[in-house]
This record gives structure tokens, sequence and C-alpha cells, in this order.
């Protein structure tokens, strides 16, 4: 009877209900979300701002969906706004995932639960929920497919016919993205082996992440790293066979700088094996095409799913389910998880991962657009 009259009393305003106690049965009507997003510049995560919206929507929540131009003041101010505003919820992809402890504060004084979104947040006890994708599996992936390019290995995992040794450069993502170690300690450990073999040999001898990094993911800078690289350490006429690139706007980066040095135009014209990330359409049209070797795709639909389940959950007083509990240390905490699995992309299974799947179609995959 008691729990009755309480659902009868509950059910305010939009913000009305963060501070109550022992949760509400407020409509998702009256219940706002406030989705901050990095960058409109890379398509993944224009990609997961519209599912997440679109997904939270069609439950009857209202969104308030942001994108920062991956400035960090803009995304702070942006997050200081949703709270001011009273969202019941917040849903955050970072930019410095170290430089939003202050806001994360005032969300958690506002009783305001917040769920990372792909990026871990860090140095904060107020991120109560982080849903990814397995990130050091990406790296381990990535370097799989460098390795299967080379011939090193076969895509079933057996050895391949190759030898080496291969002359191969490293780039790693921007250090503030937590992701980014991720993706390059579980691509080194998965190299390593290779390197101390001395069947690769990375050339330059840049192996350490901060000598590799690439800020913000920017194409820019990866082309003008590679092609310094090519200008220094190749300049004795040794040729490069392939390159770790964590995400596919840097690696179209490097195939540029590559390009443009005399290489391929394609990998059977003696282009360099080069991987990726996030199976951008750009990308793919140059797998489909035999120019990039690989991408990893990681479903932005699952991941926006996964974050709307969290959302609920939260906004009905409960916990949402983790898969991972111990991973993801973020400075103060571990921070409860929800991974997700991704695949490696190749020119012969886009047809099954990406176009079957209804993630992009036969047409943007031959017009890259
Ligand atoms: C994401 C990657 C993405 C990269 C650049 C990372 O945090 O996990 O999917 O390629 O940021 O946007």
């Amino acid at each position: 009877v008691l729990a009755l009259a309480l659902a009868a009393c509950s059910g305010g305003g939009a913000g009305s209900s963060s501070g109550e106690e022992g949760g509400t049965t407020a409509e998702p009507s009256d219940q706002t979300i406030g989705v901050a997003m990095p960058t409109e510049t890379s398509e993944r995560w224009i990609a997961d701002g519209n599912a997440v919206k679109s997904q939270l929507e069609d439950l009857g929540y209202s969104v308030d969906l942001q994108y920062a131009a991956d400035d960090i003041p803009t995304q702070s101010q942006q997050i200081e706004q949703m709270i001011t505003k009273g969202v019941d919820l917040l849903i955050v992809a970072s930019i410095d995932g170290t430089a939003l402890a202050n806001q994360l504060q005032s969300a958690a004084d506002a009783g305001i639960p917040v769920i990372a979104y792909d990026r871990l947040i860090r140095d904060t006890e107020n991120v109560d929920f982080y849903v990814t994708f397995d990130n050091y599996n990406v790296g381990v992936q990535q370097a799989t497919s460098l390795l299967v390019g080379l011939g090193l290995l076969n895509e079933d995992g057996t050895d391949g016919d190759a030898t080496g040794p291969f002359n191969v450069e490293l780039f790693a993502g921007s250090l503030d993205d937590n992701n980014a170690h991720f993706f390059f300690d579980g691509a080194m450990d998965t190299l390593q082996p290779y390197i101390d073999e001395g069947t690769i040999v990375v050339k330059s001898g840049q192996t350490d992440i901060e000598q590799v990094a690439t800020l913000r993911w920017l194409q820019e800078t990866a082309q003008k790293r590679m092609e310094d690289l090519l200008t220094s350490t190749y300049a004795d006429g040794s040729k490069v066979d392939g390159v770790l690139s964590p995400y596919d706007g840097i690696s179209r980066g490097i195939i540029t700088a590559l390009q443009n040095a005399g290489y391929g135009p394609g990998i059977d014209a003696g282009l360099p094996i080069v991987t990726g990330q996030d199976a951008e359409i750009a990308s793919v049209k140059l797998i489909n095409d035999g120019v990039q070797f690989s991408t990893i795709f990681k479903d932005t639909r699952k991941l926006a799913e996964q974050a709307v389940v969290s959302a609920q959950a939260f906004l009905a007083g409960e916990e949402p389910e983790a898969n991972d509990t111990e991973t993801y240390e973020n400075g103060v905490k571990v921070v409860p998880s929800y991974l997700l699995e991704s695949d490696i992309v190749y020119a012969n299974n886009i047809q099954s991962l990406l176009i079957d799947s209804g993630y992009w179609t036969e047409e943007q995959v031959a017009s890259g657009q």
C-alpha cells in the first residue's frame, strides 16, 4: 500500500526526481537525458549521437545532444549547462578523460547519474557506469590484422608462410583518451614477440606511446608524422612494409603520405599494410579497393543500446548490469563496465559484417560516402 501511495505521489516535472530518495516512477516523458559527444569530424560519433538520441526518444525521453568540436572547454560548458537545466542523467563521451572532475562533482551534488560512453572518464569518483568495447582486445585485433596482412599469421590464427623481416611503424591515438592506451597495449603485447625475434623491425625506433601518439586523433597530424618518418628513417631507400594505425582517419593520413612518396597506389603495387578502426565508410571503400588493409568494426548501434539500457536502470533507481568490474580503474575507483565485442574487417568480410548487418549499404561501400 505504501509503495502504491508513493508511486502515485511521484512523477513531477523534469529534474524534480534527481534528489529524491529511493528512486521514482517518473515517466520517460518527464525526463531529459544529456548526451555529450566529442566531435562531428569523425563519423562514428555522429552515428553514436544519433543512435543514442533516437533510441532514447523512441522510449519517450527528451534528449539534449551536444557536440563539442573536440574543444575541452566547450565540452565542460555543455555539461555544466545540462546540469543547470536539470537533466536527469548524463551520458558522456569525453574529449579529455581527465578534464571533467569539477563538472561531475556538480552532477553528483545534484544527484545526476553519469554514464561514461566509450571513453573512460578518469580521476573522479563521480562516474557511475561505463559502456564501451573491449578496448584491449581492439588493440589485439589491430595488431593481429597487421600480422595477417604481412603474411606472418593466417586469418584462422595459424602461422603464415612469410618470414620477414618486415619494417613496421607504429601510431597511437590521443594520450588524453584512456582508450588510446588500451589499444596500444593490446597491439604491442601482440607484436612484441615478433619484434623480439627480429621478424618485425620498428626502423624508426619509436616504440613508446608518447613517441607515436596522435593528439586528438587528427588525420593531418598522422600524415605529417608519416611524411617525417619517410624522409628521415627511410631516406636510405629502405621500404615500409606495415603500419599499425589505431583509427581510420589516422590510416588515411598515413596512406596519403605513403602514396605521395611513391608507394602504391594499392597493396598489390607495394603500398604497406595499414590497419584502422571504426569501419568509417571512406576506409571501408579503401579496403574494398585494396588500399587500406583492415579496420575494426565496433557496432555503435549496440553501444548506444547498452547506454540506453543502463540509463533506464539508473532512472528506475536500479544498478545497471555490468559484465566487467575489474578492468577500468579510473585513478580513483574501478568503474563497473559493460564491454562489447568488436570484429576485424578485411576485404573478404565487408559483405557479411557491414553490409548484411545494415551498417553500410553496397552503394556506400562502392562510393565511399
Ligand atoms: C574510440 C575510437 C575512435 C577514436 C577516435 C576512441 O576513443 O574508441 O573508436 O576511433 O576515439 O575518435
